[in-house]
This record gives structure tokens, sequence and C-alpha cells, in this order.
């Protein structure tokens, strides 16, 4: 890959859904909740599921109190799933394969959030003095991707995150070392409901805060650390977050936001922000 090209934005690493099986309308559960106004067990197709794989309410999921499907993202691991370890055979012309395809899902997706983030590292200019040792991750992790469904099922996915997250901790020093609020630590923060408006927190560690429903409405959050941080129902009304480490598009989708939300470019602006 050339030096100038975005690994986080591979079309490998995004969801593609005309590729897939409708593997997380299939295979994952949810329960009926303010996110889903019905039960569905794992492995029971979804009763929006159409016959082509794709969700027959796909522009009506939030009125329909199908919010929580539009807060999900596969990060590619549906196509992968599907063309890849079970060869473009989906679970209807194949029953018999259907119960291990729903096992391996989860599987393949944790592994392509976890090539995901160590992509954006690979992304950061910055962080050069590790990307030799992130590019080694980044193979293995993939190869790992490709591999066949039980060897898949016997991947310990938290012993690798183990591995693989001090390489993500130092990226995101190096990115942050000349800001000046990267001293602000909140790792791991239960900053639930905070009151936290037009809060300083550029450069600030914030990875894996609890900020459910917190408010940082115009709160100054550029080149912040958000790797695995809470953000359903976090009001981004008016903030900045241009520059955020590993922010990722289903923390976006949880969160709320306006017009004057500043986003980093690789996301997307959620189609349910306020206008
Ligand atoms: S509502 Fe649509 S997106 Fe959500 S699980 Fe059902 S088919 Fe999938």
């Amino acid at each position: 890959m050339s030096e100038r090209t975005s690994y986080a934005a591979q079309p490998d690493l995004q969801s593609d859904c005309g590729s897939c099986f409708g593997l997380c309308c299939v295979a994952l559960p949810f329960s009926r909740s303010s996110d889903f106004p019905v039960d569905k067990s794992a492995g029971t197709p979804c009763e929006n599921l159409r016959e082509d794989f794709r969700c027959g309410i796909h522009r009506r999921l939030r009125d329909t109190g199908y919010s929580g499907c539009t807060v999900f993202d596969c990060f590619g691991a549906g196509q992968k799933v599907s063309q890849v370890t079970f060869k473009g055979v989906s679970w209807r012309e194949e029953p018999d394969s259907a119960r291990v395809m729903y096992e391996v899902f989860p599987v393949v997706r944790q592994l392509q959030e976890l090539l995901k983030y160590v992509a954006q590292a690979l992304d950061l200019s910055s962080a050069a003095r590790v990307h030799r040792d992130l590019r080694r991750a980044y193979e293995r992790l993939d190869a790992l991707t490709r591999g066949p469904a039980e060897t898949l099922l016997a991947i310990d996915v938290d012993a690798l995150r183990g591995e693989v997250n001090p390489l993500l901790l130092r990226a995101s020093e190096l990115a942050r070392a000349d800001i000046p609020g990267r001293g602000k630590n909140h790792r791991g923060a239960n900053l639930m409901g905070s009151r936290l408006r037009g809060a300083k927190l550029r450069g600030a560690s914030l990875r894996g805060a609890l900020l459910i429903a917190a408010d940082l409405s115009d709160a100054d959050l550029r080149d912040a650390d958000l790797i695995g941080a809470d953000m359903r129902d976090t009001n981004l009304c008016g903030a900045d977050l241009r520059g955020a480490l590993f922010l990722t598009q289903p923390q976006l989708n949880a969160a709320r936001g306006d017009a004057r939300t500043k986003i980093p470019q690789a996301l997307e602006r959620p189609a349910h922000w306020a206008a």
C-alpha cells in the first residue's frame, strides 16, 4: 500500500451489505427495549429481512423503533464471513452451515474492529515510530480473518486485543504529544450524564470513558482519544471532534449532534442528527 493511501478507508474495513448474507440481522439477538420493538433470538432471521438479504425498512428504522440497528457497524465482517469464510454460499442455500456461520460472525466482527483501529493508527503520520509494528499487527490480524471457520472459532480475541492495545496506546500518545491538553486523562472515567458543555478536552484521553447522556455540547474534543468510549445519547451539538482518534461511525450514530457539530472527514454525519 502506498504511503498516501488511507488504511482505514479501505473497502475491506467498510460494511458492504450487498455482499453479505444479512448476518447481523440473523446471527445477533436483540431484546424489546428503547432500541428494538420486539425480541429476537440469535440465529433467527429478523422479520424485516428480505429474501435478497436487505432490510425491508432500511429508511424507516428509527421511525419504526429499530434505532438499535442504526448504531451497528460490522466493520466489513459481514461480507468477509459470507464471501471468504463461507465462499459465497449462504445459510439459506446451505442450512447445515448456518450455526457455525452465526458463531463465526461475532468473532470476525471483533477482529475487523481491531483491524480498523490499527488502520486508523497507521494513518497517523505522527505515530510513524510504531508503524512497523502496527503493520505487522495488521497483516497478522488480516490473515486470521481469512482463515477457516474452525480456526476463527479457536481464536482468543481478548488475548489478541491485549497484544494490540499497547501499540494503539503508543500511537495515541505520539499523535497527541504536541497537543496542549494531552495531559487530561479521563481514561475509563464514569462521566455518565455529566455536564461538560463547552469543556476544553482537546487532546484528552477519553479511552473507554462512559459518556452516556453526557452533555458535551460545544466541547472542544479535537484530537481527543475516544477509543471504546460509550457515546450513547451523548450530546455533541456544536462540539468539535475534528482529528478525534479512534472515533467510529457507530459511536457517532449513537450520539446526538446537529449541523454545528464538526466531525472527522472520514466519518459521515448521522442522518438523524438535528439540522
Ligand atoms: S430491522 Fe432491518 S437492519 Fe434491523 S435487524 Fe431487521 S432486517 Fe436487519
